[in-house]
């Protein structure tokens, strides 16, 4: 069991206030990146392998560095705490049990990349994590960590999965549609309101006062050769004890499955989706894999979200294909039209498989219709959503046959 970083406070009592935050050692980092030249923090962060935990796995430290040197205008830092990935539930814990790791960690990012404006976008359906952050705001701002040359602006969203992806988040923190733009340019170069902006999730940010404080080589060593550090691991389905985990990033998937107490349900285990509902699934005989960004990738799925959902073989692949393709289907923002018709003919396909309605050659014609659109959009949410469409059908195909009459 890896030692304990993101969610060392979570069962102390008041975890969420400044004053239990500094005195279980917070804002001792701050003051430690304060003494320290922008370019010191960046290679820091760059050395301890840290990366994205929001869903694509991106080197930190890089992303930072991709900010324009000549650039004399503002520069934002964007939190994106619009946690939508079905089976994702983490972010939420750090904003309501340690929202003053993540304000921490944005004063000490707002350093690194020289800005003085950062904004955080809270998905509207999490209202206790955003009235708990508000709070930790205030409580910054009166003790002076905030308001002397770094602000924070908390913005809530209106509950649309795709305000998720980064460009269509910064059009909907500027007051527009939360439609996702067409990259290059990317936002560090040209970001909110046409300006420079890093865009990070919660939990990575949270790991930054912790990479200060004890070190760049210390950060690496908790996870594997290519990332850094612990992982805050969302279970759910049928687990024993569901929850949160946070372990190394090195750990496999059966031993995380074996922290959250096994398989529940008949105890068989058929299927788990690794890295959130857009993660590719993997079958029972696929576990043994790291669940870091590359150990996932070689597998052929994603680390995504972290968000793993298992399923026992009483679950119906078809039935659960179904459920994710109708989520699709109703989140596609429209734009493209492969996404926009696609997400909703397989929805249809999908629906009238379950019923018992479907043809044989339906299955063919998802896949078809699958792969044709995979790398044709604005964003990567089609790709997202071909993950699960294309895995699912190819890896239990015998499944969706016996529901076909025809
Ligand atoms: Fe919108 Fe889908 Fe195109 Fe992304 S891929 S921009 S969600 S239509």
């Amino acid at each position: 069991m890896s030692e304990k970083i993101l969610s060392r406070n979570f069962g102390v009592k008041d975890s969420h206030t400044l004053k239990v935050y500094r005195e279980t050692g917070g804002y001792t980092a701050l003051a430690q990146a304060l003494g320290r030249e922008p370019a010191a923090i960046l290679d820091e962060v760059k050395k301890s392998n840290l990366r994205g935990l929001g869903g694509a796995g991106f080197p930190t430290g890089m992303k930072w560095s991709f900010i324009p040197k000549n650039h004399s205008g503002p520069v934002y830092l964007v939190i994106n705490a619009d946690e939508g990935e079905p089976g994702t539930f983490k972010d939420r814990y750090l904003l309501e049990r340690d929202p003053h790791a993540l304000i921490e960690g944005m004063i000490i990012a707002a350093r690194a990349i020289k800005s003085a404006l950062g904004f955080v976008y809270i998905r509207g359906e999490y209202v206790e994590p955003w009235r708990r952050f508000t709070a930790a705001v205030r409580e910054a701002y009166d003790a002076g960590y905030l308001g002397q040359g770094f602000d924070i602006v908390v913005h809530r969203g209106a509950g649309a999965y795709i305000c998720g992806e980064e460009t269509g988040l910064i059009s909907s923190l500027e007051g527009k549609k939360g439609w996702p733009k067409v990259k290059p340019p990317f936002p560090a170069i040209k970001g909110a309101f046409g300006q420079p902006t890093i865009v990070n999730n919660v939990e990575t940010i949270c790991c930054v006062p912790h990479i200060i404080n004890r070190g760049a080589a210390w950060f690496a060593g908790l996870g594997s050769k290519t990332q850094g550090g612990t992982r805050m691991y969302s279970v759910s389905g049928r687990v024993t004890t569901p929850g949160v985990y946070e372990e190394s990033c090195a750990i496999t998937l059966r031993e995380l499955i074996e922290r959250a107490g096994g398989v529940s349900g008949s105890g068989r285990l058929k299927a788990v989706v690794p890295g959130g509902s857009s993660a590719p699934i993997l079958a029972a005989h696929e576990i043994d894999v790291v669940m870091d960004v590359d150990g996932l990738r070689n597998a052929g799925t994603m680390a995504g979200s972290a968000g793993v959902i298992v399923f026992d073989d009483t679950v119906s692949i078809p039935e659960a294909l179904m459920v994710v393709a109708r989520f699709y289907a109703h989140e596609s923002c429209g734009q493209c039209t492969p996404c926009r018709e696609s997400t909703g003919w397989i929805y249809k396909m999908c629906h009238r498989i379950v019923e018992g309605k479907g043809r044989k050659d339906d299955l063919d014609t998802i896949l078809d219709v699958a792969k044709r659109g995979a790398g044709t959009t604005i964003c990567a949410f089609y790709d997202g959503a071909v993950g699960p469409y294309i895995s699912y059908i190819e890896k239990f195909r015998g499944e969706f046959e016996a529901l076909c009459q025809r």
